[in-house]
């Protein structure tokens, strides 16, 4: 059965499908954009830190040393000393404290002449050594800079000469701190690399969730597309108490209940097939037969066209009840009013009363007392179901037999009983009996012209109104069936 099978349904499984891609790249891209901002906040903050730290390090330690060169030269200095003299001591000075590192240091007078270097090369000793840092510091600051140059990048302190409060010349110390740019830039690299490691850890990661969380969703497409095609036997996988699982429940419970009502409708059709063919069969055997014969006399004519009328009363029936049957199915077309129900049950006792009295059957009614008489029922429609309740009674019990009608009421319900000495049901067969063409004993059920649906009606009509109908075994043999239907409130 393909119940699904129009363009809207597949526009929407197409759009179904593009929302799951739209969901996964969605994700995939969040999860990417995410780390990565994350990840180049990370590495700008952990690089500004750490050059920080690296170079006001290198920077206090070159302020350390020219402090304690300013403060020994300035022990040494004397104006009236010869420079020579002068120039050894600071030398000493100079070395012993720059010992074992690369730094360049140059001590100067106020007019920026050197007065040493170490840097013996640049030959710079009495001529004017001229810096923006040492000029600041002969201004009597503290002073530092950083400069670029083809060697890399050079870090500079500048202290003042203080003697006697007085400024008499400039400590000036510049090392180059390349091995920090490279440390920095080693880092640098290092982290870049662990980054895009990262990126691509997290978007593996992240179309593998994605693909976990839209995984139901592409189960379900599936099973939509199976039931579209008219398999019902499709079930999603159910994992857990998300909604996700609940909305898997819904479709496998949907599934159950589609293969369920596709079985009963095979059944149906088949059951319908087979009970019209009989008649049908039967009517045809009567015509071939009546062809067949040699001048047939009237009264063998008139015999099979009577069976032939009988045959098509039988259809007539079965057609009549499935017609009955489409429309309580349908559940439309119910006409409710305030009905009597003593004086409905009375009036169908009177209708049967000749096909009761003609097997010396006797009906007897009760009425035990129902609250409230008039319940809001489709009348024709209760009517018929009683109807078929009774007459089965009728049917089924042999001659001679009793029936008794007794109506009541009970917890909000108007209760009506038919009980009557038959044969009874056995109890496998008492919810069986009200499945459309189930008969109990089909050979003696069809000679009672019975269609197998009466029952089924009977249930239909009543559930419509609210109600329900079941068999129980009657005391003395027999069976009573009981019916309850809804007072009304
Ligand atoms: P039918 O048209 O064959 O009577 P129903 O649906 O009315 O079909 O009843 C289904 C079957 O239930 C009957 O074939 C019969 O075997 C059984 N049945 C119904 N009413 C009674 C009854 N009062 N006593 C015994 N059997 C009954």
């Amino acid at each position: 059965m393909k119940i699904l099978r129009s363009a809207p349904v597949k526009s929407a499984l197409n759009k179904l499908r593009e929302s799951i891609s739209t969901i996964r790249f969605a994700m995939l891209s969040t999860y990417i954009a995410v780390t990565l901002i994350t990840l180049i906040l990370m590495c700008v903050y952990i690089i500004g830190i750490l050059s920080e730290n690296l170079y006001s390090e290198k920077n206090t330690m070159l302020f350390a040393k020219a402090n304690i060169i300013s403060q020994t030269v300035a022990n040494v200095w004397n104006d009236e000393e010869d420079a020579n003299v002068l120039y050894l001591r600071i030398e000493d000075i100079v070395e012993r404290s720059l010992a074992g590192t690369n730094i360049r240091g140059v001590v100067t007078n106020t007019s920026y002449i050197v007065l040493y270097d170490n840097n013996s090369e640049a030959d710079m000793v009495g001529k004017v050594f001229m810096r923006d840092v040492l000029k600041r510091a002969i201004d009597g600051e503290q002073a530092d800079s950083m400069f670029d140059s083809d060697s890399g990048r050079t870090s500079t302190v500048s202290v003042p000469v203080e003697k006697d409060g007085i400024i008499i010349g400039g400590v000036y110390l510049a090392e180059n701190v390349s091995s920090i740019s490279d440390t920095i830039s080693t880092i640098k690299t290092s982290l870049i690399i662990f980054s895009v490691l990262i990126i691509f850890i997290i978007g593996m990661l992240s179309i593998g969730i994605s693909y976990i969380v839209t995984q139901p969703m592409s189960e379900f497409i599936a099973a939509a597309k199976a039931i579209s095609k008219g398999d019902f036997s499709h079930r999603v996988s159910v994992r857990g108490v998300s909604e996700m699982a609940q909305m898997g429940r819904t479709l496998n419970y949907m599934c159950d209940e589609l293969n369920a009502l596709d079985e009963k409708r095979k059944n149906f059709v088949s059951d319908v097939s087979h009970e019209l063919k009989t008649p049908m069969a039967g009517i045809k055997l009567l015509c071939d037969s009546l062809v067949e014969a040699d001048d047939p006399d009237m009264d063998t004519i008139r015999e099979f066209l009577g069976d032939m009328s009988e045959e098509i009363d039988r259809l007539t029936r079965l057609i009549n009840r499935l017609l009955t049957l489409t429309r309580l199915d349908a559940g439309t077309n119910i006409n409710l009013s305030e009905t009597d129900i003593t004086a409905l049950t009375a009036s169908v006792m009177r209708s049967l009363k000749n096909l009761a009295s003609e097997k010396g059957i006797s009906m007897e009614y009760t009425f035990k007392g129902c609250n409230e008489r008039s319940l809001m029922i489709d009348y024709d429609k209760i009517y018929e179901a009683l109807y078929n309740i009774i007459d089965n009674a009728i049917k089924y019990t042999p001659e001679d037999g009793a029936i008794k009608v007794r109506i009541g009421s009970a917890d909000g319900f108007c209760v009506i009983e038919v009980e009557d000495n038959g044969p009874g049901i056995p109890d496998a067969e008492k919810t069986k009996i009200f499945d459309r063409f189930y008969r109990l004993d089909d050979s003696r059920a069809r000679d009672t012209g019975g269609t197998g649906l009466g029952l089924a009606i009977s249930r239909e009509a009543i559930l419509l109104h609210g109600g329900d109908v079941e068999v129980e075994d009657a005391p003395d043999g027999g069976s009573i069936f009981r019916i309850r239907l809804p007072l009304v409130k």
